[in-house]
């Protein structure tokens, strides 16, 4: 398996179970929401259904309480009676007599006192015409407390509704009691000939509001006398039943029948949601609700799983970094170590060749067998050569590492370029004309001294003429031009050979890199030359870079005039 393709499988590796991972992750987060979701909805409920239960023993306790007075009141000036209770009590806005047959006695239908007697006769008028029965349990009265709580999901429409079904349990009459013997009876639909002391309630719907009616007959449904309950009193009373400061994010609401908001507490701006999250229908008011407000600590379901997303999301993709940086790592530490193999096989090999050569000429020389002076001479200088580059080799490589660990030392000194440069290339000449290039050397006006390292700056050189002569002989032509630039000089190296790749140009600067040609593959080399070339040019203060050109290779040393301290 090729490299790229071990890379791209650890790579899916590394995706498919990070994916599987959030995917999975982000799965639960969601049943987790819902959860949340579900749980809060049944504590709202269950905080209604408390609150309309105390609501409703609050009004049962308020309707007892009025019972008890009515069946206490003495039969003689009865109406005198009632009209003394309901101005002592502001629980009571009005009060009545009324007789079978006869219809209502007191107030008197023909001349009531005031308004308010009037509005009362007139809204009573069918009760009172006895054309509807007495009891609101066959019609509308629902006083089981809390009857029914629905989320709010369900309808306000069908919320009361089944508020409306709900079995009457709070107020049994005394019909009712009697005819089952239970306290917990419900009431018959029908009042039935009822034997003395008969009492009940009944809820009545008029100009959209409820009203309470509250009726005592002793004897058994003759004559009726009671009280209406005056609302504004006995809401006032309820609404304690709210809790009165909630914490922040929960809010109550009491709604009359027409919607209408009775009482709220808590704070409705921070929550922001238009539904309540529970109701529960009060059984003694029919079709009032509680309402329970709720904001969740995370905004909703819908904030948990928008959070969660995030975590996930980040979490993923630190898996995905840190996964690709360790596997770029591991792929770097591979190629480190593929790149120190072929470097130290690169290196013995460069230096065998010229230790082999000066060996054999060496012992040539020592046999003492070779005839002529001339030859002698030529074995001489090849000996000196391949020796002096051993030891650019071995340079090379001391330098690399004291590169590497920043160890180089440099010792400036004040150069002549004028003669420096010429001199350094006549060493080279023999080299260069044995490789069938010819130099060309152009001086330009040029300051006349350099304050730098003269070691560096001929390795520099020395390493770029090495190239020229190992890659582009071909070309027979090395042209080297020095001239002054701004605030410095520049010396460029240009051979006629193959040139560099343009994918290569900027990557033969990296330690080890070789262009992978059959020329490179011809040649020994260890990929150190211009990597070291640079960062001595880059010690010095200067720069080593590649030029494009039309043909062959061209690479140029910019250096200021004074390396910098
Ligand atoms: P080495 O010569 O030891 O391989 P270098 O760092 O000196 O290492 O060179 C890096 C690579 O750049 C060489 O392997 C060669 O492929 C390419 N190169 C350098 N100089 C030239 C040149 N003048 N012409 C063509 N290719 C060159």
């Amino acid at each position: 398996m090729t490299k790229s393709k071990l890379i791209i499988l650890a790579w899916l590796l590394l995706l498919i179970p990070t994916l599987l991972l959030g995917l999975g992750a982000l799965r639960l987060l969601q049943s987790e929401a819902a959860r949340l979701a579900s749980s809060n909805q049944a504590t709202a409920r269950d905080r209604a259904l408390a609150i309309a239960g105390n609501i409703d023993l609050a009004v049962s306790e308020v309707k007892d309480g009025l019972q008890e007075t009515l069946r206490s009141l003495p039969q003689q000036n009865l109406a005198e009676q009632l009209d003394t209770w309901k101005r002592s009590n502001p629980l009571v806005r009005n009060a009545f007599i009324w007789e079978q047959g006869r219809g209502l006695i007191f107030p008197d239908p023909e001349q009531p006192a005031s308004d308010e007697e009037a509005l009362f006769i007139r809204r009573y008028l069918t009760l009172f015409a006895d054309q509807s029965g007495w009891d609101s349990t066959h019609t509308e009265e629902t006083p089981a407390p809390a009857a029914e709580v629905n989320s709010v999901l369900a309808g306000r429409k069908e919320l009361r509704q089944l508020a409306q079904r709900a079995p009457v349990a709070a107020e049994p009459s005394a019909e009712a009691l009697q005819s089952s013997g239970k306290a917990s009876a419900p009431a018959p639909a029908k009042a039935t000939p009822a034997p003395a002391g008969q009492s009940g309630w009944r809820s009545w719907y008029a100009d959209d509001q409820l009203h309470l009616l509250g009726w005592f007959s002793p004897d058994g449904g003759k004559q009726r006398y009671g009280l209406e309950i005056e609302m504004m009193a006995l809401v006032s009373r309820l609404l304690g039943n709210l809790p009165a400061d909630p914490p922040a994010g929960e809010a109550f609401q009491l709604l009359d029948g027409s919607d209408q908001i009775v009482h709220q507490t808590g704070q409705f701006e921070s929550i922001a949601a238009e539904q309540p999250l529970a109701s529960a229908a009060i059984g003694s008011l029919p079709h009032w609700l509680v309402n329970v407000y709720r904001k969740t600590a995370t905004g909703g379901s819908g904030g948990v799983i928008m959070i969660g997303s995030l975590l996930i999301g980040t979490f993923c993709i630190a898996i995905l970094l840190g996964g690709s940086l360790l596997l770029w790592q591991a792929w770097r530490y591979q190629r480190d170590a593929q790149q120190k193999t072929s470097f130290v096989a690169n290196i013995s090999h460069e230096l065998k060749t010229p230790l082999t050569t000066i060996r054999m000429y060496a012992e040539m020389l020592g046999e003492g067998t070779i005839s002529t002076p001339e030859k002698r001479q030529r074995y001489l200088q090849t000996i000196v050569r391949e020796s002096q580059r051993l030891t650019r080799l071995v340079g090379n490589v001391l330098d690399f590492s004291r590169l590497e660990q920043g160890r180089k030392d440099y010792a400036v000194e004040a150069i002549d370029l004028a003669q420096w440069l010429p001199q350094l290339l006549a060493t080279q000449q023999v080299r260069l004309g044995e490789a069938g290039i010819q130099l060309q050397l152009e001086i330009g006006p040029i300051e006349k001294t350099l304050e730098s390292d003269r070691d560096a700056l001929e390795q520099i050189v020395l390493n770029l003429i090495d190239n020229t002569i190992k890659y582009a002989a071909d070309g027979g032509l090395l042209q080297i031009r020095l001239e002054a630039v701004a605030d410095g000089i520049q010396l460029s190296c240009c051979d006629h050979g193959p040139g560099i790749p343009s994918a290569h140009q900027e990557r033969i600067f990296n330690k080890f890199h070789r262009v992978d040609t059959s020329l490179t593959s011809r040649q020994q080399g260890s990929g150190l030359g211009l990597s070291i070339a640079r960062q001595l040019a880059r010690d010095l203060g200067g720069e080593l870079s590649y030029q494009r050109v039309a043909e062959g290779a061209c690479f140029i040393l910019t250096l200021p005039l004074r390396r910098p301290a």
